[in-house]
């Protein structure tokens, strides 16, 4: 008889939940996928891959080698990933000099385009800025189809899924983490992730540990479809862009959307979607554009801003962060390992500085 791998539960079916769950399917566990069907970041995400935001060196360190994780899982199945490249001019004069030597310091590539080579590399941006930073290593991805290719990668493994349920508690047996008590009854296995976004604070509350989260609430606005514009991701002083495959655009309604802290988008949503509109035209000027779509998405924030990852006890591991479709493939990656052969020199290295005990009183 073959060896049976061991049991696991994941909780969550955004991208963290998704990824884990295939790398932990693919490694030999036996998966359940618990969600309780709630609309998630991920449906709502921009999907931009990037390092060029960071926190510090290790995140851009983390995210950097989360560039590469993608790339990886994108040779195993076939994902939307658009590897297209960012152009970057939200900074200018000494701070985007700043901002591209601390980046070339990191060991990031970095070019700096004027404004001819960017009006050759996106002629329908009217007004190309003098002067901005071209990280042609940078991508976007759909993470809607992302997140479901990876969930049917794992159910073809052999993974299964329990749909609509909500995750109320865990089980424990002695010090261990055994189970979920889920609304509809118990699951038990061998080891729990906490893989659930927004939920995820609660979850580990229920298991006596804690993972402080902020509230950080962002408006996405999308376009009806218009004919190909644009080539890049472009993160400018009028806020971040991309063209979707279908034509659409696809733009934040916060400015500096990644360090945006509001804890509300405001109470006139007319009035935002026409600022952003306006953004918009600042920067399209000639074209027939109408907003179709406004989506309002939670994003998974714990308190100071930093992926939590990790073991948390016996049994239970955690998995929660903002910008968790950059390090959506690695954090699935990480995690499954360290679940099932425990931490290597590179996981310790990598995620010392992002380990769930950070939060204990
Ligand atoms: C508007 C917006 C733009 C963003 N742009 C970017 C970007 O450009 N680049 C980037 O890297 N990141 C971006 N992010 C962040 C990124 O989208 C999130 O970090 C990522 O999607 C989080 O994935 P997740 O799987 O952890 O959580 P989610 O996608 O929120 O999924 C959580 C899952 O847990 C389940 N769940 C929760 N609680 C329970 C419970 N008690 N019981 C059962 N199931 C439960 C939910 O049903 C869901 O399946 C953005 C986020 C937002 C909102």
């Amino acid at each position: 008889m073959a060896d049976l791998g061991p049991s696991v539960l994941v909780i969550g079916a955004g991208i963290i939940g998704a990824s884990a769950a295939y790398a932990l399917q693919k490694a030999g566990a036996r998966v359940k996928i618990i969600d309780d069907g709630a609309e998630v970041a991920t449906a709502a995400s921009f999907g931009w891959i990037n390092a060029s935001f960071h926190h510090d060196a290790a995140h851009f360190r983390l995210r950097a080698v989360g560039l590469e994780a993608w790339d990886r899982l994108g040779r195993a199945l076939e994902l939307p990933i658009a590897w297209q490249g960012t152009l970057c001019w939200e900074e200018t004069g000494a701070a985007f000099d700043a901002q591209r030597d601390q980046l070339v310091a990191l060991g990031y590539a970095v070019e700096e385009v004027d404004a001819a080579t960017f009006a050759a590399l996106e002629p329908h941006v009217t007004d190309p800025p003098a002067r901005a930073l071209y990280f042609k290593q940078e991508a976007s991805v759909d993470s809607i189809a992302a997140t479901r290719t990876l969930l049917d990668g794992a159910l073809a493994a052999g993974a299964q899924r329990l749909r609509g349920l909500r995750v109320e508690g865990v089980v424990e047996q002695g010090d261990r983490i055994t189970g979920i008590r889920t609304q509809a009854g118990l699951l038990h296995a061998d080891h729990v992730l906490i893989a659930a976004g927004t939920g995820s604070g609660a979850l580990m509350a229920q298991a006596g540990a804690a993972l402080p989260m902020v509230r950080r609430p962002a408006l996405m606005l999308r376009t009806r479809p218009i004919r190909p514009v644009l080539t890049h991701i472009l993160v400018s002083e009028f806020g971040e862009l991309r063209q979707l495959a279908d034509g659409s655009l696809l733009m934040p309604a916060a400015v500096d959307h990644q360090g945006d802290t509001a804890e509300s988008v405001g109470d006139d949503l007319e009035r935002t979607a026409a600022q952003v509109m306006t953004r918009l035209r600042s920067l399209l000027p000639d074209l027939p554009l109408e907003w179709e779509e406004l989506t309002l998405a939670h994003r998974p924030v714990p308190q100071d801003g930093l992926p939590v990852l990790g073991a948390v006890r016996a049994g239970l591991h955690v998995a929660c962060m903002h910008s968790g479709i950059t390090l959506g493939a690695l954090a699935g990656e990480m995690v499954a390992q360290e679940m099932l052969e425990g931490v290597s020199n590179r996981s310790g290295a990598l995620l010392a500085p992002y380990r769930p005990e950070r939060f204990k009183e």
